[in-house]
């Protein structure tokens, strides 16, 4: 199932994002975890891939087992970081040999130490590029990503919204946030995009927050990104309660889902860090009469 199709469909479509595991032990416990979130009927789930393309293999024989054993339409992110034409050429077709449908094109992070980063030899610099080599030399539907509180590179995010559209031009048929945690961020940004011209759906990236330490590590993560004081206070109210604090994370994503949802977003797609419980309570919460 190509994704551009699921968002025509008029209702919010849930995914799951998960990362290739280092381990035989972390891949039995992902098994489990899509067990658990396959029973919500997701529209798709996607997998990572690590930085400067170290999992691209990996990424890819995952999402083919998934779609193929377990029946999930499933997407590969692609970065171009780190990663030669050829090496991307490979990946894509095998994927597309095996029935995947979808990708989504990122440029990936540079590596920290490296701040005058340049692609490798015949490689992609930014995101539009690979998009468009993408199209023009294969038939999946692209997504790509997008910031609500603008990307770390960008000077302002008026500069990031037309880098965006470059990305759309080339072919990327829907947008997934970064995460964030205050909806305004995200209502602002869509009436950016659309005054920019941007059409696609802006699909709101979301991860419950079960701890302090998740917290400050995601911020870390994705820099300039504002923390709630009401959430951050509430999390270090429960301390080392981990039932209290996945109370917190749970309540403060549903709030932001059902604002979301309600408001019109095309759904919600969940950072779960390869775990479960968080967003099966989330994705209940929501679902309640
Ligand atoms: C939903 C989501 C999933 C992600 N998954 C992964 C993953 O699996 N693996 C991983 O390594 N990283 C992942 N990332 C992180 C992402 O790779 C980094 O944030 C990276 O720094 C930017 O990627 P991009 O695709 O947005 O890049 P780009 O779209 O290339 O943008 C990067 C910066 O360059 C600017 N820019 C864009 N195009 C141009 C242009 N043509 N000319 C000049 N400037 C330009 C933008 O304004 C921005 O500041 C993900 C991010 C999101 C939001």
């Amino acid at each position: 199932m190509r994704i551009a199709e699921l968002f025509q469909r008029g209702e919010p479509v849930y995914s799951f994002e998960f990362f290739p595991p280092k381990t035989e032990a972390g891949y039995r416990n992902l098994y489990r975890t899509i067990g658990e979130l396959k029973r919500l009927d997701p529209g798709f789930v996607s997998v990572t891939c690590g930085a400067a393309g170290s999992t691209r293999r990996k990424t890819a024989d995952l999402v083919i087992r998934i779609q193929r054993d377990l029946g999930i339409t499933a997407m590969a992110h692609v970065v171009c970081t780190g990663t030669r034409r050829e090496e991307l050429e490979e990946t894509l077709g095998s994927m597309a040999d095996a029935g995947i449908e979808n990708v989504l094109a990122l440029r990936g992070d540079p590596p920290r130490d490296q701040p005058d980063w340049r692609p490798v030899p015949g490689g992609f610099h930014h995101a539009n590029e690979l998009a468009a080599f993408v199209k023009e030399r294969f038939g999946f539907c692209i997504g790509g990503a997008c910031y609500p509180e603008k990307h770390p590179e960008a000077t302002t995010l008026a500069e990031d919204v037309d880098n965006l559209k470059r990305k759309v031009d080339a072919g990327v048929e829907f947008l997934i946030t970064q995460l964030f945690l205050d909806d305004d961020d995200y209502w602002s940004f869509l009436e950016r995009v659309r005054a920019a011209g941007i059409e696609v759906p802006v699909v709101p990236g979301i991860m419950p927050m079960v701890s302090l330490a998740n917290l400050r590590r995601c911020m870390v993560l994705s820099p300039g990104s504002k923390v709630p004081a009401r959430l951050e206070a509430d999390l270090a109210a429960a301390g080392e309660d981990a039932e209290r604090s996945l109370d917190v994370g749970v309540e403060w994503a549903t709030a932001q889902c059902r604002d979301l949802v309600q408001g019109g977003a095309p759904g919600i797609h969940f950072y779960t860090l390869n775990r479960s419980p968080a967003t099966r309570r989330v994705h209940e919460n929501l679902h309640a009469t």
